[in-house]
């Protein structure tokens, strides 16, 4: 059984094979199909964009195709920015941008109202068919400046309430344990343990 990811960006690759660990698939990603176009993002959920990815590979790779969407939904902003969180402050928005967009929406929200949530969204796909859908969610706050110097996009804003840290000061050791995305395929793997003899 071979599985591709349906995804070009190499920490993503390195994270996700690093869960899927000792599954007993052959795992490659869209890296190892240069005629693989290049899917635009412009669904209007999470599940839209997982879904278009993982069948648009599934069916040229003639593979089981696993393709991930994650998100940022903010309860004070009605969740937004969710499925906009790459772009929030534009087309091309750096991190920086989005996180000071972020902060300046934010200014009088008060702690009490400033939880979020991460959500990354896994879709598994066949022969162009979506077989399953699988959610991964970690909750947090949003603080009022950015901490810390690891991970990406607002790991500098977003709080654990457990550890009182934000994701960017915690590490990947902890964020890899904890993350939406750690969550979603260490299910993701499950699912595929349990099932891939009948898929
Ligand atoms: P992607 O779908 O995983 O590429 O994530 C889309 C956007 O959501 C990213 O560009 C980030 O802005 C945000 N995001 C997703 N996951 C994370 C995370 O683990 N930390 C920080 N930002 C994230």
């Amino acid at each position: 059984m071979n599985i591709v990811l349906a995804t070009r960006n190499r920490n993503k690759i390195k994270e996700i094979k690093k869960i899927l660990g000792d599954l007993k698939a052959g795992i490659s990603s869209a890296l190892d199909f240069p005629g693989l176009e290049e899917v635009e993002e412009d669904g209007a959920t999470l599940e839209e964009n997982a879904s278009k990815k993982a069948i648009i590979v599934s069916r040229f790779t003639q593979q089981l195709a696993i393709a991930d969407d994650s998100g940022l939904e903010v309860d004070a902003l009605e969740g937004s920015p969710g499925v906009y969180s790459a772009r929030f402050a534009g087309k091309d928005a750096t991190y920086d941008d989005n996180n000071k967009k972020l902060l300046r929406l934010m200014e009088y929200v008060p702690p009490k109202n400033r939880t979020a949530r991460f959500v990354c969204i896994v879709a598994i796909a066949e022969k162009g068919k979506v077989k399953k859908i699988i959610k991964g969610t970690c909750e947090g706050i949003i603080a009022f400046e950015p901490k810390g110097k690891t991970g990406f996009g607002y790991d500098p804003l977003f709080i654990i309430p457990e550890y009182s840290k934000t994701f960017a000061e915690l590490g990947p050791e902890v964020k890899n344990k904890i993350s939406h995305r750690a969550k979603a395929f260490l299910e993701t793997k499950r699912f595929l343990e349990e099932s891939l003899i009948i898929l």
